[in-house]
């Protein structure tokens, strides 16, 4: 089939001009793979503008601070991204001397860099023969080869990996690399795969077959898991221009050191009434219920990868006095204020609505 060859012919042809291309560095292309997890390309291309003029290079990312980075990171989510670049930042600068590692085995030693990350960066800035397998490979060598076997499984990735070691250019890893990229987003897409102009339609089993949507065989998918927050937005006056209460998530789960709303996470949907009498609440306010609900709860849906978060915000119109209550638990913060620390998403969709 000459599988190499023709794709790396097509991807001269056809490859996106991204900018991280037009370099050989090991940070940019790094970068520019962490910031495409889970990201759509737009999206992704001017974040990484924005993250690599506020940190060019890896000794500005390791000498910044978590906070630092975190707002250069906001509004883009997964935060545990950039918690874990700013770590691995720190520990090529101070046990490598900031120099980054050469092959894939040590690159994924490094925190947050996975196999897939790792043979990106090694093939692409060192010229490592190894195939970066991610979502693209599995799809595009399952069809061509017609692999029955789930790539859920222990046995389906290892098969797909024998095969991509089998086919990547050895004088052009990173190409191969990227070309299997492109050609997945653009030709041999997860939906309408462009088979009818498919350089590889000849050859390719599951086209051949009329079997394409049966590939890549999949187990169930996981379902994600759904969680109860509910929020208060507690001022006094005004809701518009009065400060209200934030806190730092501190525990080992999503959003960490990030500031949200003081929030009650319950099992299921609770009743304003149930909260109220909770011992959460409680704690807070004593028996002092001195507060009013100025405005009907509003509820927001929030998507993570494997978690539905069914958001609650109550604006909690309080008396002044209850003021000393909240300041034992939480930190009293201007709008001014709240815009400068790092939050997640579903804070800023609130504040948007507010
Ligand atoms: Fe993918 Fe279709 Fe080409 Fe097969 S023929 S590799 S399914 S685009």
């Amino acid at each position: 089939m000459d599988f190499p060859s023709r794709l790396l012919s097509w991807y001269k042809e056809n490859k996106r001009d991204l900018p991280w291309r037009q370099s050989d560095d090991p940070y940019t292309i790094w970068v520019s793979e962490i910031i495409l997890q889970q990201t759509r390309m737009e999206q992704g291309l001017v974040f990484f503008h924005r993250f690599i003029s506020t940190f060019p290079n890896i000794c500005t990312l390791a000498a910044a601070t978590e906070e630092e980075v975190l707002r250069t990171w906001q509004g883009f989510g997964y935060y545990t991204r950039a918690r874990n670049m700013h770590a691995a930042a720190r520990e090529i600068v101070g046990k490598h001397a900031g120099v980054f590692p050469t092959s894939h085995r040590a690159l994924e030693k490094l925190k947050g860099v996975g196999p897939y990350t790792a043979a990106a960066v090694s093939s692409m800035a060192f010229g490592e023969i190894v195939p970066a397998i991610d979502g693209n490979v599995y799809r595009i060598l399952s069809r061509l080869f017609a692999i029955d076997e789930s790539i859920d499984t222990a046995k389906g990735k290892q098969l797909i990996r024998e095969i991509a070691e089998s086919l990547i250019d050895h004088n052009d890893p990173g190409g191969f690399n990227q070309a299997m990229m492109d050609f997945g987003s653009q030709v041999c897409k997860p939906a309408q795969p462009d088979c009818l102009n498919c350089m590889f339609n000849r050859e390719c089993r599951a086209f051949l077959q009329g079997s394409i949507s049966n590939y890549p065989v999949k187990n169930a998918k996981r379902k994600p898991i759904p969680r109860y927050f509910n929020y208060f937005y507690f001022f006094s006056g005004s809701v518009h221009d009065a400060p209200f209460f934030v806190r730092q998530r501190l525990a080992n789960d999503i959003w960490k050191n990030l500031f949200e709303l003081p929030m009650l996470e319950t099992l299921q949907p609770m009743a304003i009434k149930e909260v109220v009498s909770s011992n959460w609440w409680q704690d807070i306010f004593d028996d002092d219920q001195r507060f009013l609900f100025t405005r009907s709860p509003l509820d927001i849906k929030h998507q993570l990868t494997h978690q539905q978060i069914f958001a609650r915000f109550y604006a909690v119109n309080i008396h002044r006095d209850l003021r000393l209550c909240l300041l034992k638990h939480f930190l009293e913060v201007t709008s001014n204020m709240y815009e400068k620390m790092a939050k997640p998403v579903l804070m800023e969709r609130y504040m948007n609505c507010l």
